[in-house]
């Protein structure tokens, strides 16, 4: 199978968690990007960062990793960009998801009938300059899950019980924390937003329910 992860780093994912104290609104999370370096200033009256689909973390684009935005954030009683609420309902499908590794099993070129790039797999193309292997092991995947679960129990501590599952249902793994509002959970699930052609592992980030 093929595979292609980001090579996640304690300081990095530090960075990453802090994303989980931001107050979950439009406003609190531009700003958050536009900190990053992540997006530029909101123009012509729109958010800055764009929700519900494959956001790239840099310039230039193309060179970048991404994250997975959901719903916009925010209140679903107000326009105003800067209320974020508690009400669960305001919540529903809005999270964030980094993710550390892709694995397209089974999936070959049918001319060179090499295993085929997990970038290939979209319409458009992916913001993704990753690490690239095209004979990665099961194994070799799981090792992404399990290095960032030990690294997020050392910041994160006891996971919860039974958490609530986060990206589908069931998720093949999951393990989840709470952090301030936010549920923290790592997760690796069979890929919907690309009907299921590979398996990802990421870090799902969105606020409590
Ligand atoms: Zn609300």
């Amino acid at each position: 199978m093929s595979m292609l992860s980001f090579p996640l780093t304690p300081s990095y994912l530090d960075h990453l968690l802090e994303l989980a104290d931001v107050p979950w609104c439009c406003d609190a999370f531009d700003a958050a990007f536009q900190r990053r370096g992540w997006a530029r200033p909101a123009s012509g009256g729109e958010p800055a960062v764009g929700w519900l689909d494959h956001w790239p973390l840099g310039d230039p684009d193309p060179l970048s990793w991404h994250v997975l935005l959901g719903e916009y954030p925010g209140c679903s009683r107000t326009d105003d960009r800067s209320v974020a609420c508690d009400e669960p309902e305001c919540h529903e499908d809005s999270f964030l998801a980094f993710p550390l590794a892709y694995a397209a099993i089974g999936l070959t070129d049918s001319v060179t009938e090499e295993p085929v790039d997990p970038r290939e797999l979209w319409g458009d193309p992916l913001p993704s300059e990753g690490v690239y292997t095209a004979h990665a092991t099961r194994a070799e995947f799981l090792a992404c899950y399990d290095r960032a679960a030990h690294l997020l129990r050392a910041r994160l501590g006891t996971p919860l019980r039974t958490p609530p599952p986060v990206q589908s249902d069931p998720p093949e793994r999951q393990i989840s924390w709470v952090r301030g509002k936010s549920l923290v959970s790592l997760f690796l699930v069979d890929n919907v937003y690309n009907y299921s052609q590979d398996d990802w592992i990421g870090i799902d980030i969105r606020p409590l329910s």
